[in-house]
């Protein structure tokens, strides 16, 4: 049965560091849907064409273009042990549309690993990632943004996820290698690896 990890956290929170990671050590893609939309806005798709303004605006692109997104990315054959899901789901219905998408590959979400940081270390991560990263949405009024939408329409999930024994809380603002290890402990735990 594959297996699904969930990596929650806000702009800035160590998502990206902790997949590779993740990636590298259980042989699972990380499935990021802020880099899949990246590369649908690179090679100007037309599912890019269509999410560009809500990207550049820091909104959230709408769940039925997102979930159909992460279905054809999940159905490579890459992904067939599971994946790591980064930035998806982020609103209850695609949370929602998210079981049924993984029952069609046999699997379920196994765990929610929730990487807390706050507000005034984000803002100052990705102040630092900006000046290399030439994302346009790494810009600080946008940041904002996406930290607020981030704020808003996500933390409930992380009650969806409570509710049904799948949430592990991680302490974001350690070092890497101990936010690695409170993952290894979580994944144990919850999901046996
Ligand atoms: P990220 O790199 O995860 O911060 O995503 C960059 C941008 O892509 C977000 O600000 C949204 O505009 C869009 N995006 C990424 N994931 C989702 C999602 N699950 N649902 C809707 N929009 C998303």
């Amino acid at each position: 049965m594959p297996t699904y990890i969930l990596l929650f956290g806000a702009p800035g929170a160590g998502k990206g560091t902790q997949s590779a990671i993740l990636k590298a050590e259980y042989g699972i893609p990380h499935v990021a849907s802020g880099d899949l939309f990246r590369m649908h806005l690179g090679q100007n798709t037309a599912l890019g064409q269509l999410a560009r303004a809500y990207i550049d605006n820091g909104e959230l692109v709408p769940d039925d273009v997102t979930v159909q997104m992460i279905r054809d990315r999940l159905h490579e054959p890459d992904a067939a042990n599971g994946a790591v899901l980064d930035g998806f789901p982020r609103t209850i219905p695609q949370a929602e549309e998210l079981d049924g998408l993984l029952a069609e590959f046999g699997g379920k979400v196994d765990v929610v690993l929730s990487l807390k940081v706050r507000e005034a270390t984000l803002l100052e991560r990705v102040a630092n990632r900006a000046l290399t990263s030439g994302r346009a949405d790494d810009q600080p009024e946008v940041l904002a943004k996406r930290i607020k939408v981030f704020l808003s329409q996500t933390l409930q999930l992380e009650d969806y996820y409570r509710e049904r024994g799948l949430l592990a809380e991680i302490e974001g603002e350690r070092s890497v290698t101990d936010v690695t290890g409170q993952i290894h402990a979580a994944l144990k735990t919850f999901a046996g690896l």
